[in-house]
């Protein structure tokens, strides 16, 4: 199994060292790590279609994060990790606001929005956590590790079957 992605490669260490605090356990306290960047997160109702959106605060030059209360829970998760994730990398795209689609597709391209979702991943699946709930797992004699790490890590398991056959 491979590590990080070359995004989280990018980031500066005292940003990995951040989100690294809020990754011993699972699952991961994302909104542990939005608090420690400054920004807010809420739930909201957002127009149909989409999932989640960052865009500046007003006056405090901080950013908010509006996920879809209408989605499921894991799903949001994930959207707030993607939306961090634009935050880490593309900040100075984000403009008056960037909106995603259910597919996490913005006004950003398609390779912009791979990069959010890659670091993404390693924001709320970190590899280090995997591999040690896949031991324990198999050690028990656990049959469907995904779900297990599904559930560990409070994301969806097409989530998980996804991190797991790209890793
Ligand atoms: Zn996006």
């Amino acid at each position: 199994m491979s590590g990080r992605s070359k995004e989280w490669a990018k980031l500066p260490p005292d940003i990995q060292t951040l989100i690294e605090s809020q990754q011993k356990l699972a699952p991961i306290k994302l909104s542990e790590i939005a608090r420690l960047l400054g920004i807010e997160v809420r739930s909201a109702t957002l127009p149909m279609g989409i999932s989640g959106e960052i865009r500046p605060s007003v006056g405090n030059g901080k950013f908010t994060i509006k996920v879809n209360r209408h989605d499921d829970p894991k799903r949001q998760r994930f959207t707030v990790a993607h939306e961090l994730a634009h935050f880490l990398l593309h900040r100075e795209f984000i403009g008056n606001g960037l909106s995603d689609d259910v597919l996490y597709r913005s006004s950003l391209s398609d390779a912009k929005e791979a990069q959010a979702n890659r670091l993404a991943a390693d924001i709320i699946m970190p590899m280090h956590l995997i591999q040690v709930i896949q031991t324990r797992a198999h050690l028990a004699g656990v049959e469907d590790i995904v779900l297990t790490l599904a559930e560990a890590l409070n994301v969806s398991t097409i989530a998980m079957q996804i991190r797991i056959d790209r890793a």
